[in-house]
């Protein structure tokens, strides 16, 4: 049995010097890129949007708030709030179909104010139909409920004739029972 011969090594090696060792490699040595700029303080969060009462509304309004809280530095509290935006946000479609609905974002003593309106009206002329819209809502609102009570916040729908037409609904939550609730979320 004849053995095939190796073939010569054609191949050319490389001179040390042209080597280039991994812990040279430019791509490991890239600095991570810096942030443009350094958060902008919680207390200049002020942001107002509307969003169109369709099924895209929600992610809509909590891809905006994440983009809002994240450049005022307040990544720990995202996960309640990008919550009580969704919340809020999906029940204003609800009542107020293919209508615009205004979504307000303000940082106010420590705590953050998510408020959503809609064009739906806050009070009927029967009473009996205004507690079973109210109802409604607040059942439909139940998780919000949850989140804010979890955060040690408050919420509530605006008193009727506090504004003239449509319904507001708001919540507040603390920085530090946010942060709590995000954490235990993990
Ligand atoms: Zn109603």
């Amino acid at each position: 049995m004849s053995r095939k011969r190796a073939l010569p090594n054609t191949q050319t090696p490389q001179p040390r010097s042209r080597r280039m060792p991994i812990g040279l490699c430019p791509l490991i040595l890239q600095p991570a890129p810096k942030a443009a700029h350094p958060p902008l303080p919680p207390e200049k969060l002020a942001y107002s949007f509307t969003v169109p009462g369709e099924p895209e509304a929600v992610g809509i309004a909590r891809d905006n708030a994440r983009t809002s809280l994240r450049a005022h530095g307040l990544k720990d509290i995202e996960v309640p709030a990008l919550q009580i935006v969704g919340e809020l946000t999906a029940a204003a479609a609800h009542f107020a179909p293919s209508q615009s609905l205004y979504i307000s974002l303000r940082w106010r003593e420590g705590s953050l104010r998510t408020i959503v309106w809609d064009p739906h009206p806050r009070t009927h002329h029967d009473p009996d139909d205004t507690r079973t819209c109210v109802s409604h809502r607040t059942r439909l609102l139940l998780l919000l409920g949850c989140v804010v009570r979890e955060c040690e916040g408050t919420w509530g729908l605006s008193e009727p004739g506090e504004t003239s037409e449509g319904t507001r609904v708001w919540a507040d939550i603390p920085r530090a029972g946010a942060t709590s609730y995000a954490l235990r979320q993990f």
